[in-house]
């Protein structure tokens, strides 16, 4: 392993040498062409011909040395991105706060970022004045600058398939090895840089199963207040990657325990304390978690709206049940949910699609208790049942629903004909003889 010798050229430390770099050879850990789709390798190519530096970086060479499968890939380059638009026909740039281009091979879409430089803090149409938050960030700079802006060390990390050459920090290595999560630079500046890097650390720790190192841990919950200046848009982003990451039990307890929920889903963590229905309520949240993770092992769909209806049923009921008897159950569903949504969109923009899914989960919850024929096989036949039948079952594992109802719905699946209608005729008997549930509606 040979290490680099960088002159710092910050304020504070101008002419000191740090050794922070490390170069060293791929396939000595395992890495090949091989493990890299055409696409990659082509676009990494094309820059290179061009007389370009050009890497594969960061999360899916993090993702191969833990021995999991990439879910995708990144490159960087010293291309800036008007330059990398000019080298391929399907390119497209985007974004604002870091511009980056799209570019779109053998039916891929790729990332492609230009090597980025250390913000100036005297550059003040770049900073938040509140928090020294980064709100634009394209001064490109050198492999050495960018990879000190790179969020974690084990992110911190560049593969050359060509030349088979690893660039990564002198940490990366051991720190992937002993599964260990390390922020680069100071934590509170990182952290107030960029919140979501909170969000990114948890999500790490439980999908890698990593040790968070002291300092990267503690300066979690002095900072994690700043995730409400974030752009709800991108925080929806980050949420749905955090409960779609097959650990989403596990995060959702990071989340408690870092008091992220407060900050996040503010209704939710408010229900949570909420005397008599708390404990069933977590624990629903957590057979409802369970169950996401379980659909992901086995490629099964999941839909943020799943989750965004677990995290609200509380809060859904406790306002339903505020609202009286006089009104329908779907008037007063409207109202809860238009109420809801105003208060969370403050935090996370939940896109409008989620809501119908959402609305038509609950909608549906009060029918499986229902004692009319009618009603039973309009339910067997709607589009969102099986999303619907879901939900009650897990809420009946949380005793928040009968679990016998749940065992019922799920035997009429199985059956048909002659043989579905005794069950529904049974069914509408026992229930008009008194049978309780603690569903409202
Ligand atoms: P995943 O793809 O599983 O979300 P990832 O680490 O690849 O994980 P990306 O968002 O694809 O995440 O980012 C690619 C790389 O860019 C990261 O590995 C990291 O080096 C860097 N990066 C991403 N987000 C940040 C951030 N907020 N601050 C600093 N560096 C970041
Ligand atoms: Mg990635």
């Amino acid at each position: 392993m040979s290490v680099v010798s960088y002159e710092s050229t910050d304020e504070d430390n101008k002419g000191q040498a740090i050794n922070f770099i490390c170069y060293k050879s791929g396939s000595e850990l395992g890495l090949s062409m091989a493990q890299f789709p055409k696409a990659v390798l082509s676009t990494v190519e094309c820059l290179q011909k061009e007389g370009y530096q050009s890497y594969v970086v960061g999360g899916s060479l993090r993702d191969i040395l833990f021995g999991k499968k990439p879910k995708d890939f990144d490159i960087v380059t010293s291309a800036r991105p008007e330059e990398i638009r000019s080298i391929f026909r399907h390119c497209r740039i985007i974004g604002r706060r870091f511009r980056l281009a799209h570019v779109y091979q053998y039916g891929q879409r790729l990332e492609v970022a230009t090597f980025r430089a250390e913000q100036q803090v005297t550059n003040h149409q770049s900073f938040s004045a509140r928090h020294q938050r980064t709100v634009r960030d394209n001064i490109y700079g050198s492999l050495e600058q960018d990879i000190i802006r790179r969020d974690f060390s084990i992110n911190a990390i560049y593969y050359d398939p060509f030349a088979d050459q690893l660039v990564c920090l002198q940490e990366t290595l051991p720190d992937i090895k002993d599964g260990y999560l390390r922020i680069i630079g100071d934590p509170a500046l990182r952290y107030r840089e960029d919140p979501v890097r909170i969000l990114r650390a948890l999500r790490f720790v439980a999908k890698l199963d990593l040790q968070i190192s002291p300092e990267t841990e503690q300066q979690i919950i002095p900072h994690c207040v700043l995730l409400q200046d974030v752009a709800p848009a991108r925080l929806f982003d980050e949420c749905s990657k955090l409960f779609s990451s097959g650990v989403s039990l596990k995060i959702y307890q990071l989340l408690k325990q870092y008091r992220l929920l407060e900050v996040l889903f503010p209704q939710t963590a408010e229900a949570l304390k909420r005397g008599a229905t708390a404990t069933a309520f977590n624990l629903f949240l957590c057979k409802l978690f369970e169950n996401t993770d379980k659909r992901i092992a086995i490629s099964a769909p999941i839909t943020p709206a799943f989750v965004l209806a677990g995290l609200w049923w509380s809060v859904t009921q406790y306002k339903i049940e505020r609202l009286g008897r006089k009104r329908s159950y779907s008037s007063k569903l409207t109202q809860v949910l238009d109420e809801i949504v105003l208060v969370q969109r403050q935090r996370i923009a939940v896109p409008a699609r989620l809501l119908g899914i959402i609305y038509q989960i609950f909608m549906l919850q009060p029918y499986f208790i229902s004692y009319r024929r009618k009603e039973i096989c309009k339910l067997l036949e709607h589009r969102r049942f099986r999303a619907a039948y879901d939900f009650f079952c897990l809420l009946s594992q949380a005793e928040l629903a009968d679990p016998t109802i749940c065992q019922w719905w799920g035997q009429l699946q199985q059956t048909a004909g002659k043989r579905r209608t005794e069950m529904i005729q049974d069914k509408v008997k026992q229930i008009k003889a008194g049978r309780s549930s603690k569903l409202n509606r």
